[in-house]
């Protein structure tokens, strides 16, 4: 061929110091796309040779070579793949590499937003020149009759295109750095920025330097990595000695392999040890805590997509979490954590995924967009949730181990994610007083026999004595089948404690009635509480010291009853009086408990209310009257200090026992605080002061 000058097909002269200026971040990005291009001639020569049309030489081994030299400034990228002929230099390089950067150019020229050029990988080969003042390209292509080719353009838009001199099949791409991008030809920087990106592209790669002229030379007897390249020296025969001198290598380059070619997602889940996904896990995320343990993806259908997801050990409960999820697409690293792919919540955890079907030449907003990707999100996340439930059904133990530590990423998914909500509904785990683990169908029907135990009792009189039949219980008064089935659709209640010290006399009566409540005091339990009640119409969440169900009141008579109400309408007007508080709701009750004289309940609503309103307080904002609302005075008929009130009305201590009684049943629930405190004190001090005398 004779040399040939030519014009690249662009219209812009000054398109490489704009490409340079809007990749800049992403600068490192050359390696990735000139050694995949070699990756992706490699499959093309093996293809050939798989259809016939080609014949691979004895032993060949396909790799790709990167060769360093700092002296020269250059960077060598050779692969043994299917090479080009000039016919395919002048298509592939010379126009269509060309024109989809100049589309690029006219797409992105009024709007450099950093969002989109990051996530535009089209650039392929021309991305070298973002740190090369020019680049050659020394190519033989496979094919019988052809000539080796030498091609060179510096950066303009002018190219030389010639015979070359290139012996064996494949390709070398040389750049000649620029001198402010002679990091890249820094060894050290050469590794990080391949093992970045390339750590598992299919191929063997093997970065090496270029020696400087006679660093090292060793004895022909010392052992050899098959893979350096060396030259023979022949020492000079001493004067005086006469054994010939052992021959000596003078080492010119030793390559070293940098990837893996056979990541562990792209093998069989059940060929894979449990070693192997720790070590894999402390590799690539450079974690040297052990993982709890992890999810490997591998479907082929309705798209490829394999993967493995590592739930990381949280060791205190506000570490801010934060993970990785790298994405590749046939074992060439995209990017960290792109959310349009990637559930959000996922991105808690650390883990790779490959997709070969993503469509990868768009821009994000593109991807966002993209009907395929939002399956594939989507798919994802249900991949994640059959798995937990999986784990929940046949590997209870394990579950119940790794739960306090994965139950933040799952609440935070089911906030998120309505369908993994759903999906995950019957397998979140609470943990009860004892620190013993329930799934949510069995916390919802824990209570229940309790609570039918309590129903059958028997009811009492005014009196105390039994009373029979004739009874009271309104439920069993009227047991039809259609009643009981309604109640079955009723929404069940699962009561949670938030603080076990603070709520321990709640505690306690629950605990006495063989009632079981669970810990619920991870910041994201509220909103979560809310998500489950808001999806599920059969649960309802309420704290233990929400509102008294029937479990721990002494089942009465009709007559009994009534009478209560009778009672408790006058009892709650003097108390309100001695309180000098009209807002409060006053109820008398007959609790099974006789020792407990009074106590207090929150409504759950109010007290949410009140805890969000606290929040906005926090911002600034005034919280006005709002606090007690909601609060409900409950006064044990049972006890002899609410009777006495009863039966004193206008007795001398009745007034300071209404007060006693209200911060006794107040101190139970919250600490009293400032002057509500010094009250309490001195009148306590005061009633002590009627025993002494
Ligand atoms: P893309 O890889 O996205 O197609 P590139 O600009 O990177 O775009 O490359 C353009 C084309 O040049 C490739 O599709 C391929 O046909 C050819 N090519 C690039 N590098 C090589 C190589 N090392 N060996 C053989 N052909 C190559």
């Amino acid at each position: 061929m004779a040399s040939k000058k030519g014009n690249l097909s662009i219209n812009s002269e000054n398109m490489f110091p704009i490409i340079k200026k809007w990749l800049y971040s992403d600068h490192d990005i050359f390696y990735r796309e000139v050694i995949s291009n070699a990756c992706d001639a490699i499959t093309k020569i093996r293809k050939m040779d798989m259809m016939g049309e080609y014949t691979l030489p004895d032993g060949f081994k396909p790799r790709v070579d990167v060769v360093l030299n700092d002296k020269e400034k250059t960077i060598k990228i050779t692969d043994n793949g299917i090479g080009m002929t000039a016919e395919e230099v002048e298509e592939y390089i010379n126009q269509v590499a060309f024109s989809g950067a100049t589309d690029f150019l006219n797409k992105y020229k009024d709007k450099a937003n950093a969002d989109q050029i990051i996530g535009h990988f089209g650039l392929g080969f021309y991305s070298t020149f973002m740190v090369s003042d020019s680049v050659d390209i020394d190519t033989l292509s496979y094919k019988s009759d052809a000539a080796s080719v030498h091609w060179t353009c510096d950066g303009g838009s002018d190219f030389e295109m010639s015979d070359g001199d290139k012996k064996e099949v494949g390709t070398t791409i040389t750049l000649h750095l620029s001198e402010d991008c002679l990091e890249f030809c820094n060894e050290y920087k050469a590794r990080e920025v391949i093992e970045k990106y390339c750590s598992f592209m299919p191929y063997e790669i093997y970065l090496s330097k270029e020696n400087e002229e006679g660093t090292e030379t060793i004895k022909a007897s010392e052992k050899l990595d098959s893979d350096t390249v060396i030259e023979e020296v022949h020492p000079e025969k001493k004067e005086g000695e006469d054994k010939e001198p052992e021959l000596e290598y003078k080492i010119k380059r030793r390559p070293q392999l940098l990837n893996d070619t056979h990541p562990l997602w792209a093998k069989t889940p059940k060929d894979c040890t449990d070693e192997e996904y720790k070590e894999f896990y402390r590799k690539v995320f450079r974690d040297y805590k052990e993982p709890l343990f992890w999810i490997h993806l591998n479907m082929d259908y309705p798209f490829n997509l394999k993967g493995i997801l590592y739930f990381p050990k949280i060791n205190m409960e506000f570490e801010s979490i934060e993970g990785t999820i790298k994405l590749y697409n046939n074992q060439v690293f995209i990017a960290d954590n792109i959310k349009e792919v990637i559930p959000e919540y996922l991105m808690l955890l650390k883990g790779v995924i490959d997709c070969p079907d993503l469509p990868l030449n768009v821009s994000r907003s593109a991807l966002q967009n993209d009907g395929f990707v939002k399956k594939i999100s989507e798919y994802i996340s249900k991949k994640v949730a059959e798995k937990l439930a999986g784990l929940c059904k046949t590997d209870k133990e394990n579950y119940d181990k790794y739960w306090d530590d994965i139950s933040p990423f799952i609440k935070y998914g089911c906030l998120r994610d309505d369908k993994f909500c759903e999906k995950m509904t019957d397998y979140i785990l609470f943990k009860n007083l004892d620190g013993k683990y329930l799934t949510t169908p069995e916390a919802l029907q824990i209570n229940k026999e309790a609570e039918e135990a309590a129903a059958k009792e028997d009811a009492v009189d005014e009196n105390g004595n039994k009373v029979e039949a004739e009874v009271v219980d309104e439920a069993k008064d009227s047991a039809t089948e259609e009643k009981k089935e309604e109640e079955s659709k009723e929404p069940r209640t699962i009561y949670y404690v938030t603080d076990e010290q603070q709520q321990s006399q709640y505690i306690k009566m629950f605990k006495a009635q063989k009632m079981e409540a669970f810990i619920m005091n991870h910041n994201i339990d509220v909103p979560f509480m809310q998500q489950l009640e808001a999806k599920n119409e059969g649960i309802k969440f309420a704290r233990i010291d929400a509102d008294l169900t029937d479990t721990f009141k002494s089942k009465t008579s009709k007559k009994a009853a009534a009478e209560l109400e009778e009672k408790e309408k006058e009892l709650s007007e003097k108390i309100k009086k001695a309180l000098k508080n009209d807002k409060l709701t006053i109820k008398l009750e007959k609790l099974k408990d006789k020792k407990m004289s009074s106590m207090l309940t929150v409504s759950e609503e109010s007290r949410r209310m009140a805890e969000m309103m606290k929040m906005y307080a926090m911002n600034g904002m005034s919280m006005g009257d709002f606090g007690n609302e909601g609060q409900t005075l409950i006064l044990n008929a049972n006890h002899p200090l609410v009777q006495y009130v009863m039966e004193h009305e206008d007795g001398e201590n009745t007034n300071m026992i209404c007060e006693q009684l209200y911060d006794l049943a107040r101190i139970q629930n919250a600490p009293l605080e400032g002057e509500a405190m010094t009250k309490f004190i001195a009148r306590s001090n005061e009633i002590m002061m009627v025993l002494a005398k």
